[in-house]
């Protein structure tokens, strides 16, 4: 990975200079260079997140099938705002839009945003709490553990898992 570019500039929406943007240039096994572009400022929230490589616009679908904690802790997801992560084993799917703010994060870190959303649901139904409890304990095994799948589709083929070791992501073209 290399930084491009990192630094202040104008806010695009409020135009404070106080927009933190950067820019990184990845080389991944499945994809290429892939170019991530990544903004948020501190005045207004605006967030900015774009993905770019070679290959755009086909719709893809990547598994990710972690062997262990290593694998959850040392890969990367970058998922653009158009991409849906799922995982059949687990039991959840988070789709963009409810829950579509683009991220690049590790998946142990997503893994913790899925609790998150759980721990919130909890709060709205409250009468499932035993159930969402069950989920949350499971996901903390499973992020030690490995041994499930996680997907991600894109229809434009924008968000990908940049695996620790490559042979746990296999990447489909649908
Ligand atoms: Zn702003």
């Amino acid at each position: 990975m290399s930084v491009v570019y990192s630094g202040e500039v104008t806010c695009p929406v409020c135009g404070a200079k106080t927009f933190r943007y950067v820019e990184l240039l990845y080389e991944t096994p499945f994809f290429g260079n892939v170019l991530i572009q990544s903004g948020y400022c501190s005045s207004c929230g605006y967030r900015y997140f774009d993905v770019d490589y070679a290959e755009v616009g086909r719709p893809t679908r990547v598994v990710f099938k972690p062997r262990d904690g290593l694998d959850v802790a040392k890969s990367l997801l970058i998922r653009s705002k158009t991409g849906t992560v799922y995982s059949p084993d687990l039991g959840f799917t988070l789709e963009p839009g409810t829950h579509g703010e683009p991220v690049i994060t590790t998946v142990e870190g997503f893994m913790y945003k899925v609790v998150d959303y759980a721990e919130r649901l909890k709060t709205l139904e409250p009468e499932n709490a035993a159930r969402v409890d069950q989920f949350i304990e499971t996901v903390y095994r499973k992020v030690e553990e490995g041994g499930f799948t996680l997907i991600v589709e894109d229809p434009f083929g924008k968000s990908f898992i940049q695996p620790y070791r490559p042979e746990t992501v296999v990447v489909e073209y649908v």
